[in-house]
């Protein structure tokens, strides 16, 4: 739009739906000169070596051509990586951002429902929205723990077509108690419907549902290569039954993993120790960044992901002061009214933590 022009000029918006148009765009914070512990990154780099071995991989790669069989070898690879059972099958995509939405997509009958607990992570209602679809959010209980009798009763009155469990959860970091996960899913196969297990935060997390999910037809199990080290290059992966997955697939745009991203992502896989020790590297600063905020009385709930969740007195003053400290957090405070003054903290290098935990010890 030009300075000049008001929306009333642009008759074409009126084209735009009305809830799109009322909606906020996803807001990216600027980093810029801060210590970024904003959005769960793996905060160490490529290795040089590595860095230059890719980079001569990359500048071989036929980029004038659409992307093609390397994408097959990547399936493969990943589900070599992930320890996929036999029988089932997997399939790529842009971020998980991209598999919520072609999930949405795929599941797109009137008056459908997704269903989630919240706080939880934005894109299951996001997507549903876009797509027209019923967002059920059910609440955690007060100490974040899935309520188990408030989710079975959902599922009986909304039917939905999909539940969402991020497991670890975000942004509350934990994982959900095994029985009561065991409980929603089976309730959820019974009306016919379908779970969607959304390990994003995998590398921390002391148990994955992979070989549970084997015991199941109606369950699929996400997980991405963001948190592994990989949030540029965007790759994300559903895996399930062979019959689930070929459907999703079809609502996936031609070509939607460029040549770039499965490229790296093979390099990644070949050298998948050095992002396991990274992995490694990581949960260790997560303890000691858990103990600090102990000794400093900081209000926080045990974490299986590399974030932390933290309440404090005024979240907003700690958020500004910490940045004007020179620290990028999350304030996930106006998110959800169970999340009342929470800050979401990432964790990041041994040098970076340290100035986190000054800058939040003289932000409280
Ligand atoms: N699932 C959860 C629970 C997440 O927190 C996130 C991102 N923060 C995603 C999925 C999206 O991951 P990706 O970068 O693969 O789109």
């Amino acid at each position: 739009m030009t300075a000049q022009s008001t929306k009333s000029d642009i008759p074409a918006l009126q084209r735009i739906r009305d809830d799109v148009q009322s909606m906020h765009a996803y807001a990216v914070q600027d980093a810029r000169g801060l210590i970024k512990l904003d959005a769960m990154e793996n905060p160490y780099a490529l290795p040089p070596m590595l860095q230059e071995a890719l980079g001569r991989r990359l500048g071989q790669l036929a980029i004038n051509r659409y992307p093609g069989d390397r994408g097959a070898d990547l399936v493969r690879a990943l589900a070599n990586h992930a320890g996929l059972p036999e029988g089932f099958s997997l399939m790529l995509g842009n971020g998980s951002d991209e598999l919520i939405s072609l999930l949405a997509m795929a599941c797109d009958l009137p008056g459908a429902a997704i269903l989630a607990p919240v706080p939880g992570f934005v894109m299951y209602a996001m997507s549903a929205q876009l797509q027209g679809l019923r967002f059920v959010g059910v609440p955690l209980s007060a100490d974040f723990e899935l309520d188990e009798a408030a989710m079975l009763a959902a599922i009986e009155k909304e039917n939905p077509a999909i539940v969402y469990l991020a497991y670890p959860n975000n942004p509350t970091a934990n994982l959900w108690d095994d029985e009561s996960i065991e409980r929603i899913v089976m309730a959820q196969g019974r009306q016919g419907g379908l779970v969607v297990i959304d390990e994003a935060y995998q590398p921390f997390a002391s148990k994955s549902y992979i070989e549970r999910m084997a015991r199941h037809q109606h369950v699929l199990l996400m997980r991405t290569l963001s948190k592994f080290g990989l949030a540029g290059i965007r790759l994300g992966y559903l895996m399930g039954p062979q019959a689930l997955i070929a459907e999703v697939d079809k609502v996936r745009p031609p070509y939607n993993v460029s040549v770039l991203n499965c490229e790296t992502a093979l390099f990644a896989l070949e050298h998948a120790d050095v992002f396991a020790e990274q992995a490694a590297a990581i949960r260790k600063e997560r303890d000691v960044v858990e103990s600090a905020l102990d000794r400093l009385g900081v209000q926080r709930w045990p974490s299986q992901a590399n974030m932390v969740l933290i309440r404090v007195r005024d979240a907003g003053k700690t958020f500004e002061g910490m940045k004007e400290r020179g620290v990028l957090i999350k304030n996930v405070s106006k998110m959800h009214p169970l999340l009342a003054n929470c800050l979401r903290l990432t964790v990041g290098t041994t040098d970076e933590n340290r100035q986190m935990l000054a800058a939040l010890e003289q932000s409280l």
